[in-house]
């Protein structure tokens, strides 16, 4: 029988977001300070091999999903032979990218041919001053990127957009129509309170129940189903092809089915975005663990995950902002 990592709470462990750097292109106001310099330096990251090794060893314990992301994945050089390795690993079935698409253009090709099928994109937006003004970037480089995704292949490609009130909260619509003709799967997202990035943000904080509301009155919207959705509740636009998630940690926590854990650049593994129970895999990997020593330290870092966030309860207790845990 195929192996399986169960978690004190009895969830089955079969994911993994692997931030391949904490460094981003882009300062997002909701994640990034402005001038954040204390990343950390590429000798702490793990090699390509450290990370084969690793989630080689997630994988032979039932680990069967990959999603890359950071900081801005596409800012580690390449990337691609990453994809490559662990596309290949057995046990891995499904491989995907989260990226803000800014450098996607260049890239898009290269990544579809080294085994990423699947592909989200954040993008809060679709005015370019706003844009700026969120991200400190340019959104004609997102578009040209999200563009080369879809040539490429990628599918489905799912938009981000975390909602906030008075920024972008008026733009719903909109982004819904920009999916439906582009053919793009649509996740709206709530702020989190990650770092004090973050809890600057719920300032602007909107629950999604109220946007979930507004879509209704304009829209008829089905109940939908999303393989491999994850913690979105899905709803299909009628009459499109279109599926909107509600990506909703904040106003109705989904952590009873969390499937998931979260390995920074640096090798320490996270148990849970909203605690800072933590496993740190570099000393080992660096120290001549043998494949059984790093088998069991994967069984001994999933004891570690804990039942819940505590997002509402006590929002000042994450000091990391997201983009230093893998988003
Ligand atoms: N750079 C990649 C990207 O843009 O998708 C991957 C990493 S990014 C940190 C992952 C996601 O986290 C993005 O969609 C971003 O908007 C979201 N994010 C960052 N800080 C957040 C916060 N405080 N609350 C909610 N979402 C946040």
């Amino acid at each position: 029988m195929q192996p399986k990592l169960i978690d004190p709470f009895n969830r089955t462990i079969e994911y993994i977001r692997l931030s391949v750097t904490d460094r981003c292109d882009l300062r997002c106001f909701y994640c990034l300070p402005e001038d954040y310099r204390d990343f950390t330096e590429p000798e702490e990251w793990l090699t390509f091999e450290e990370i084969e090794r690793l989630i080689g060893a997630f994988a032979a314990l039932g680990v069967r999903r990959v999603r890359i992301t950071g900081g801005e994945p596409l800012v580690r050089r390449n990337l691609p032979d990453l994809a490559t390795r662990l596309s290949q690993l057995p046990g891995i079935d499904d491989l995907s990218l989260s990226s803000n698409a800014v450098n996607l253009a260049r890239q898009a090709k290269a990544l579809k041919a080294a085994g990423i099928s699947r592909i989200n994109v954040s993008l809060d937006t679709l005015h370019a001053d706003r844009f700026r003004k969120i991200t400190k970037g340019r959104l004609d480089r997102v578009l040209d990127g999200l563009m080369a995704a879809k040539a490429a292949g990628f599918a489905p490609i799912k938009i981000n957009m975390v909602v906030m009130k008075d920024i972008n909260d008026d733009e719903v619509e909109d982004m819904v129509e920009f999916c439906i003709e582009n053919d793009f799967t649509l996740r709206f997202i709530e702020t989190m309170p990650m770092g004090e990035t973050g809890r600057n943000a719920t300032d602007h904080y909107i629950d999604l129940q109220t946007v979930k509301q507004r879509l209704g009155e304009r829209y008829e919207l089905l109940p939908g189903v999303m393989p491999g959705g994850g913690p979105a509740r899905y709803a299909q636009v009628a009459g499109t092809e279109l599926r909107i998630g509600f990506i909703t940690p904040l106003s109705q926590h989904f952590c009873e089915t969390c499937n998931r854990v979260r390995l920074a650049a640096d090798g320490r593994l996270h148990l849970c975005l909203g605690q800072e129970h933590s496993f740190d895999f570099r000393p080992l990997l660096r120290s001549g663990a043998t494949d059984t020593d790093l088998r069991d330290a994967v069984i001994e870092a999933i004891a570690l995950k804990p039942e819940r966030h505590e997002f509402n309860e006590k929002p000042r207790q994450v000091v990391r902002f997201m983009a230093k845990t893998g988003g």
